[in-house]
């Protein structure tokens, strides 16, 4: 049978379907290598959000063109975020299949453009993949009907697609039949998941059913939001279902209404703010992550500072922040106004040294306290794995703790992480079953 290797960047949407074709290969008896010569099929997931993301599959896809050449008889395709396709076919004449944007969402459509199933005995997943990880994202919704002006995506993903809710729920169970306590929801605009379905069906409803309805799920966590789409009954699913996890990642992407109506996002600072005080005023101990660009083209100084602004009021418990990378083909990047880099770099640094503050203003007070968390593995010689609140916590313990969810008490508090001392596994019955399913 035959030998596959797949290579990805980017998003945990990329990780999640490479997941779900590494499954689905395995399923029909390929076996997954690390060695790209030895592989039959070479499966390649691509981001284009920023330009270094764009420069290493660039030079991944020069590689694979020399292997090609070696040995013609291996096939090659590109999945994930493709620009142009015509354009890619052009320049990459040696790769068999584009799994393109836009196409069938199920995972045996885009394994039929790869190879001919009818040739292939299909055996259970179970018997033949690998154990998944604790915490798996999965994708429930690709592609953005929104247009902002930075932003790639709506032209590298196409459209919104939602997958069918008993596809999900089926998914999520055999991951959590095989070791797996929390799952990610995963798309561009999260809230939108089920417009397109009929009948409809809400990211709140969906939630509900996977709390519901899934036995030894543990956890559920989505992303990423949009401002505008944060309606009350979501809020409601997150503060009231015990599985979801009070954790949301909101981005903002500026502090300042004129750089946001140039970017075309569809918000105020001011509404962006009101839904933040509306949500933490029904759960105060929420943790909130934020998205950043600096640099946006015609971003001044003062326009900046809105953004520092906001930020040290808003007081996120993490930011990720991104220098603003022009990418072909959107608006934003035919603008004669770009900032240079080292601008842009310094922009960058000043938010990170602002949200280190922050953050170890954030974490102090969980100094002392006992927090539940489930762990996801070990390095270092030490336990790492994440609050309901998404911070990351270290504990020292001889006992195997993969996969169990436990109590720790915080006996020191930093930015970025958290370190803790072990105070029981949970309740017996409770561990015992995870460690059965870990042990799959
Ligand atoms: S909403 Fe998100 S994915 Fe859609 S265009 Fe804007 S930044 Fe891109």
């Amino acid at each position: 049978m035959g030998k596959f290797h797949i290579w990805t960047i980017g998003c945990q949407m990329n990780t999640s379907d490479a997941r779900r074709l590494s499954q689905e290969l395995e399923g029909y008896g390929f076996e997954e290598t690390d060695a790209r010569g030895s592989a039959d099929l070479l499966v390649l997931y691509s981001c284009m959000v920023r330009q270094h993301a764009e420069d290493k599959v660039r030079t991944q896809l020069g590689e694979l063109r020399k292997l090609k050449q070696e040995k013609p008889s291996t096939r090659i395709a590109v999945a994930g975020c493709v620009g142009d396709v015509d354009e890619w076919q052009q320049k990459y004449p040696f790769v068999d299949f584009f799994l393109e944007p836009g196409r069938d969402l199920t995972v045996r459509a885009r394994l039929a453009d790869l190879i001919e199933l009818d040739q292939y005995y299909r055996v259970e997943p179970a018997d033949a993949a690998r154990a998944p990880r604790v915490s798996e994202g999965i994708t429930i919704h690709q592609g953005c009907n929104r247009n902002c002006t930075f932003c790639i995506v709506p032209s590298t993903r196409g459209r919104e697609r939602s997958r069918e809710p008993e596809d999900i729920l089926a998914e999520v169970r055999a991951l959590v039949g095989r070791g797996t306590r929390e799952v990610v929801l995963l798309s561009q605009i999260v809230e939108r998941y089920g417009r397109d379905l009929r009948p409809r069906v809400t990211l709140a409803e969906l939630l509900a059913r996977l709390n519901e309805e899934v036995e030894g799920l543990e956890r559920v966590r989505f992303l990423t939001s949009y401002p505008g789409d944060f309606h009350k009954d979501l809020i409601e699913a997150v503060a009231t279902l015990p599985k979801v996890c009070e954790w949301i990642n909101l981005p903002l992407q500026s502090g300042d209404d004129e750089v946001l109506r140039q970017m075309h996002r569809g918000y105020s600072v001011g509404f962006y703010k009101d839904l933040v005080a509306r949500i933490r005023e029904r759960m105060p101990s929420i943790g909130m992550a934020t998205d950043i660009i600096v640099g946006f083209p015609g971003e001044t100084e003062a326009q900046f500072d809105n953004t520092l602004k906001a930020l040290a009021e808003i007081r996120f418990d993490v930011v990720h922040v991104a220098a603003y990378s022009p990418r072909p083909g959107t608006p934003a990047a035919g603008s004669s106004d770009q900032l240079p880099l080292d601008e842009k770099k310094r922009r960058l640094r000043a938010i990170e040294a602002l949200q280190k503050e922050v953050a170890a203003s954030r974490n102090a007070p969980l100094l002392g306290e006992t927090v539940e968390v489930l762990i996801e593995g070990e390095a270092k010689g030490k336990w790492y794995g994440r609050t309901r609140t998404n911070k990351l916590v270290h504990i020292a313990s001889d006992e195997p703790l993969a996969g169990r969810l436990v109590d720790a008490r915080i006996t020191q508090t930093g930015p970025w992480s958290l370190q803790g001392e072990l105070l029981s596994p949970a309740s017996a019955e409770h561990a015992d079953g995870v460690m059965a399913a870990a042990a799959v």
